[in-house]
This record gives structure tokens, C-alpha cells and sequence, in this order.
């Protein structure tokens, strides 16, 4: 006889992807009930005033191309529960020594047109991808399967699984196409001369032109807190300030959820899985930590380049040469004196986020996994030579290191903020290579974080699988249809 519980599900943790599975199960009628360590729920993405009173920052992620892009995400209709995108007119540039700065518009053609000799081979790399989005992030995001679009997907890989530096020094001969694709494959937190390095530029530039890069009205906890209504709406529940160390801290459940990574996962579980699968958790290897800064400024950055006061994302660092030397010192475990600074301006395009007339600004930098070094000068020398005198607008900052980002989210060991590394092995085999990644073997538990496939990002797309597995495997309900 199955024994009774209090719920169906219990999910631990509660960012994107917890909230999304916790929805996706809710939807099926489950009883679900959600467990979050800190007193506010959103892990990620919650928005605070981390300066002065009125001055609202993004504490992690600010620029949700993967939310708009996101095939779950994008089903739920979360603006009637408050999400609101704002598209800045221009999604991200990228600003070089000589004033000039290459430029990513939301169309393709105007983007293409501005990059002289390169504009044909930009339009030909970028179209099929952005033209058939849907298509693409339907199987990008998807599960190890064959793809539903074997076409795209060819073509796809025949590009992705190059280093983005042989795919930038094949296809571009201008310093701008190059500095734009070595702005987007930075992201991955990898050294452009991996293989694989190129796939991260190729979706994010592509999203650029297919659904932008859009910011929150009113910061990005707006994504988690319309997830939370839903959940509520449909039954669900959520509870704060509530650590799960052990599963003595859990209530009984027919299936849990954990969105953690393996680390926090092996100490809860103990030797509830067989040691086979553990030892292979225990192996997962995180990637370099970031370190940020958000300031309250008095007024907006003063870009030398006007096209950079337009866009909501800068990628600063110069040529893709530099930004390529900057993610292999971090690598290899040294602090780059000339970093590759991802820099986000919202408030230029959402008043709500600073007092009238003033501004906020967020940037970040990879040190080395762990590393406590403060950054912050050389973050703001990387912006004041782009925009000379920057420094003088600034109100006041806060920073956060490494080890202070895992104090404040128990998921970014080290201050990585993907779940883990997301190199080719474990780029497919996210935690472990097998065809369902989000179940633990041996148990009714599973994994749904950002260290399960997809991987990083506010998509909830690794949430929605692994709810998907839970229904399959637990329930006996079939219903993917992403
Ligand atoms: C500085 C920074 C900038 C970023 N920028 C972007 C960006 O611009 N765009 C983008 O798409 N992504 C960005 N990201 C990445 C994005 O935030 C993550 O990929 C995403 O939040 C992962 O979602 P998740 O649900 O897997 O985990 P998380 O969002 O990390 O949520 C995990 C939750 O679990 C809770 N938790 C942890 N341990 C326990 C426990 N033992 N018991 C109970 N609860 C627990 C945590 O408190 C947290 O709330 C950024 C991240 C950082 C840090």
C-alpha cells in the first residue's frame, strides 16, 4: 500500500527553475509545495536596493533574453501575472578604443549593413537561426533526443562545435563582427579556443535579432515573482526561511526536486543513491566565479560612442583578441588586469529603477572560482575607457565577490553562476551523461537547477524538464510537447 504524504512534490529552492517545475506540476493538478533558504524567494533573479533608498539593482540577472525566448516561459502568459519587457532600441554593443563601437541592432539586415566587407557573411551565419527561432529553441532547449528540426540543427552544430576563435577568424575579417561574436561567446565563461566556445555567441546573437534582449519593468524579480502568482493560483505553495540540510528537513513527498547543484545535492541525499552515480556527482566540476558591482549614479554612463548610451548591454574589453587572452587568464585561475566586463544600464530605459534624473548601472567580471580579490578598480577602468568620466558620476556602489555570491545563494559554489562549468562534457552530460539527467537513480528524487540541461540562464527550461520526468516516471502522465 503507498504510504500517505503531504504532498505530491516538494521542490527545494525556489529560482526560476524551481518555480517552473513546481508550476509545471501544479499544472497537472499536484500538490506542490516549494522550500526557499533566504526569507525572499527568486534565487537569481530578485531586484533590491542594494545602494541608495529608490535605486533598484538587479542582484543577479538583468538582461532575460532566454525568459523571452523560452519555450516554456513564453506558454504561461506571465505578463498577466506582472512580467512586463522592455526592449532597449539597441540590444547590446560592444565599444572599441577609437570611439568606435560595433553595434548588434534588433534587426539582422540594419546589423549586417554596418559591418562592411562582413555584412553577407554576418546575414548568412545569423538568418536561418534567427529566422526560425521557435524552431531552434525548441530543440536548443529541449532534452538529449533526436532533434524535431535535424536540418537546423546540422547546420547548427557545423558551426556551434567550432571555438568561437575559429569561427570569428573563418568568417570575419572586421574587428566589429569579430568583437561581437566574441562579446556573446564570452558569456559561456569559457576561453574562446574551446570547442563548442561558438555555440554560446551563435544563440545569443541570434536571440538578439529573434526575440532581443529585453530587461524587466521594475527588475528582474518581476520573471519568479509572476511564477510564484501562478504556482499560488494553481494550488501551489510556497514556503520561506525554510534550509533543507537534510532530508529530515523535508515533509513527507511522493517526489522531491531539488533545485540545487551536486554539491549541496550528494550532502542531502547521503547515500541514498547508488555510490556509482554519487562518485559521479561528486566529480561535477564548477567553472570561474564572477565578481560585480552596481552603482547609483547621477546620471547616465557618458559613453564616448552615442550608439552605447542606447543599448541596454555593453560587452567591454576591447578586440576579440583581448577578450579572448582576458577568459583564458581566468581559466587558468589568474585575475585579468583587462578584464571582459558585462555591463547593464536598465535605468535608461525603465524609470522605476532610480530616482528621477538618476541612473543605476550593473557590471560583472570572471575572476578564478573562489577568488576574494576586489575588482572593482579595474572593473571601473574598463568602463571610465570607454566612457571618460564615469568615474565622477558615480553616488555610491556595492560589491559582491565570489564567496560573497555563495554566501547569498547557496547554488553559486564559488561564485559560479551556471550551476557548473559548461564545457563540452558537461555542456550534453549535465550532471551526468544519460538519457534522463534530471532523475536520480534508485529514488523518487530529482534534479531541476541550471546544473541540468539547459544549463544557465532565466528560462525555466530545466525546471520544465525535470518536472516533465517527474510526471513520466512518478505519475504516468505524458505531456511534453516542448
Ligand atoms: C551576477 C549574475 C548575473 C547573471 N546574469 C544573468 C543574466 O543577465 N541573464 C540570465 O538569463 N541569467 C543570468 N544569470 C544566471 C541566472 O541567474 C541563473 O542561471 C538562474 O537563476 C538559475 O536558476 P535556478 O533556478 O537553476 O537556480 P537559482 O536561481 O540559483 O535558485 C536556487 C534557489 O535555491 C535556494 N537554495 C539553495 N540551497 C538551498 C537549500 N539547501 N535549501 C533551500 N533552498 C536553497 C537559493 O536560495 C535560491 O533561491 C546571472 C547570475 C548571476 C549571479
Amino acid at each position: 500500500m503507498p504510504q500517505k504524504t503531504d504532498y505530491d512534490a516538494v521542490v527545494v529552492g525556489s529560482g526560476p527553475n524551481g518555480l517552473s517545475a513546481a508550476v509545471r506540476l501544479a499544472q497537472h493538478g499536484l500538490k506542490v509545495l516549494v522550500l526557499e533558504a533566504k526569507s525572499t524567494i527568486g534565487g537569481g533573479t530578485r531586484t533590491q536596493e542594494l545602494t541608495e533608498p529608490g535605486f533598484l539593482h538587479d542582484i543577479c540577472a538583468a538582461v532575460i533574453p532566454t525568459t523571452a525566448g523560452s519555450p516554456y516561459l513564453s506558454s504561461l502568459n506571465l505578463e498577466d501575472y506582472g512580467l512586463e519587457f522592455i526592449h532597449p532600441e539597441i540590444p547590446y554593443a560592444h565599444p572599441l578604443d577609437n570611439g568606435e563601437a560595433a553595434v548588434a541592432w534588433r534587426s539582422l539586415n540594419k546589423t549586417a549593413e554596418n559591418l562592411g566587407v562582413d555584412g553577407n557573411a554576418y546575414r548568412k551565419l545569423y538568418h536561418h537561426f534567427s529566422d526560425n527561432w521557435d524552431a531552434l529553441s525548441e530543440d536548443l532547449f529541449g532534452t538529449l533526443r533526436i532533434p524535431k528540426h535535424p536540418l537546423l540543427m546540422a547546420r547548427f552544430g557545423w558551426y556551434g562545435a567550432l571555438s568561437a576563435k575559429f569561427l570569428g577568424n573563418a568568417l570575419f575579417e572586421h574587428p566589429h563582427s569579430k568583437a561581437l561574436l566574441a562579446g556573446c561567446a564570452a558569456h559561456s565563461i569559457m576561453p574562446l579556443t574551446i570547442a563548442f566556445s561558438a555555440s554560446f555567441g551563435l544563440v545569443l546573437a541570434s536571440s538578439a535579432h529573434a526575440v532581443g534582449w529585453p530587461i524587466a519593468k521594475g527588475g528582474t524579480h518581476s520573471v519568479t515573482n509572476a511564477l510564484a502568482s501562478l504556482l499560488k493560483e494553481l494550488g501551489g505553495e510556497i514556503e520561506t526561511e525554510h534550509p533543507v540540510s537534510s532530508l529530515k528537513d523535508i515533509p513527507t513527498a511522493k517526489t522531491i526536486l531539488f533545485d540545487l547543484t551536486p554539491r549541496q545535492i550528494t550532502e542531502i541525499i547521503e547515500n541514498k543513491a547508488p555510490d556509482s552515480y554519487l562518485e559521479k556527482l561528486k566529480d561535477f566540476k564548477y567553472g570561474p566565479g564572477v565578481f560585480k558591482v552596481d552603482w547609483a549614479l547621477s546620471e547616465p554612463v557618458p559613453w564616448t560612442n552615442e550608439h552605447c548610451r542606447k543599448a541596454g548591454t555593453l560587452h567591454l574589453g576591447g578586440t576579440f583578441d583581448e577578450i579572448s587572452r582576458a577568459e583564458q587568464d581566468v581559466w587558468d585561475g589568474n585575475h585579468s588586469r583587462s578584464p571582459y566586463v558585462l555591463v547593464s544600464q536598465p535605468s535608461l530605459f525603465d524609470e522605476s529603477r532610480a530616482p528621477k534624473g538618476k541612473h543605476t548601472l550593473w557590471a560583472y567580471c570572471h575572476v578564478p572560482n573562489g577568488s576574494s580579490l576586489d575588482m572593482t578598480d579595474v572593473i571601473e577602468d574598463q568602463i571610465e575607457r570607454f566612457a571618460p568620466g564615469f568615474k565622477d558620476t558615480i553616488i555610491s556602489k556595492n560589491t559582491m565577490n565570489a564567496p560573497q555570491f555563495q554566501s547569498y545563494n547557496a547554488n553559486y559554489i564559488g561564485g559560479d553562476i551556471n550551476g557548473g562549468a559548461q564545457f563540452f562534457k558537461q555542456l550534453f552530460g549535465r550532471p551526468v551523461l544519460k538519457w534522463d539527467p534530471y532523475h536520480i537513480p534508485g529514488t523518487s528524487m530529482y534534479i531541476c537547477s541550471s546544473s541540468t540541461p539547459p544549463g544557465g540562464g532565466v528560462h525555466g527550461m530545466c525546471g520544465y524538464h525535470s518536472a516533465e520526468s517527474v510526471l513520466k516516471n512518478e505519475f504516468r502522465i505524458s505531456s511534453d510537447k516542448n
